[in-house]
């Protein structure tokens, strides 16, 4: 097989990777500025951004609250573990980079289902030599598969806390039981001092409009109102501010202006 446009990975998996149909992963890059997509994906995401022209500073404030969060878990809570499922492309800062800034030593899993960012995950596989990182190429809909991996116990110790990172993943999930369910099921095995940070599309008037496109072209796009995003922290404790709009989280200086359509919160297990 050939590798698709733009591609030089001959062991891509084009059955699986369907550049034909537009997908969420390539979509989300190509508004932050990336080259991982494909004409499908930029018709989309031209759409959206017609019905949604915030949605690209929303993606950059989700980014820049990720980087935030990471170094703030590291600084303020000492961890130097973390669990990312829902990793996308890679884009810089990544999540390794940002913790390894802090304290080189620290190890991260990274995990998606996505062809295309397993193709590309060699970039999130350059760690400092102190720590590690990995990639697992799984889905969230199956717990254990992730939790059972030889990846996730070459790389993380469950006897320490580890910060789990569902950033900009749960929109994907419609069913709240499901969506609930696989998020306790990878809480549940973690340790005391371990957190949840999680950004959640919110149920703004404008994200309505743009999440018409998502649907209409087959992708999920469950939006969310603050009770509902904060249910996902139930019988965890809410860091302080809370679930909040993303910019608002721990912002370094006075916060981006301008509307902001992610809710971002962090929780810790006690
Ligand atoms: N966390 C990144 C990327 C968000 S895009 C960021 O915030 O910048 C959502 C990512 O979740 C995509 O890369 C998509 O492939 C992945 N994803 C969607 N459903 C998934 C599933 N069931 N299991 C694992 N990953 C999934």
């Amino acid at each position: 097989q050939g590798g698709g446009e733009g591609d030089n990975t001959p062991e891509l998996d084009l059955a699986r990777l369907r550049v034909d149909v537009p997908h969420s992963a390539r979509i989300y890059d190509y508004i932050l500025g990336g080259k991982d997509n494909f004409e499908a994906d930029r018709a989309a995401a031209a759409e959206i951004v017609k019905y949604q022209p915030t949605i690209p500073r929303s993606m950059r404030g989700n980014r820049a609250f990720m980087a935030r969060m990471t170094r703030h878990l590291v600084t303020e809570f000492g961890i130097t573990q973390f669990l990312d499922v829902g990793t996308g492309l890679p884009t810089s800062p990544n999540l390794h980079e940002a913790a390894q800034q802090v304290d080189p030593t620290c190890r991260i899993l990274y995990v998606d289902n996505d062809p295309i960012v397993l193709v590309h995950a060699r970039a999130l596989l350059r760690s400092n030599p102190a720590g590690r990182t990995s990639y697992l190429d799984a889905d969230l809909r199956d717990p254990a598969g992730i939790l059972d991996s030889d990846q996730f116990h070459e790389t993380l110790d469950l006897k320490r806390p580890i910060a789990l990172t569902l950033i900009a993943i749960m929109q994907m999930f419609e069913d709240d039981e499901e969506a609930h369910g696989l998020v306790r099921r990878l809480v549940e095995p973690l340790a005391p001092g371990s957190t949840l940070s999680m950004t959640i599309v919110p149920d703004d008037p404008e994200v309505e409009a743009g999440s018409a496109i998502y649907r209409a072209r087959g992708l999920p796009m469950r939006t969310r109102s603050k009770a509902e995003a904060e249910r996902f922290f139930d019988g965890l404790e809410l860091i302080d501010p809370g679930v909040t709009r993303s910019t608002h989280w721990h912002p370094e200086g006075v916060p981006e202006t301008g509307e902001n359509h992610m809710y971002a919160g962090v929780a810790i297990k006690r």
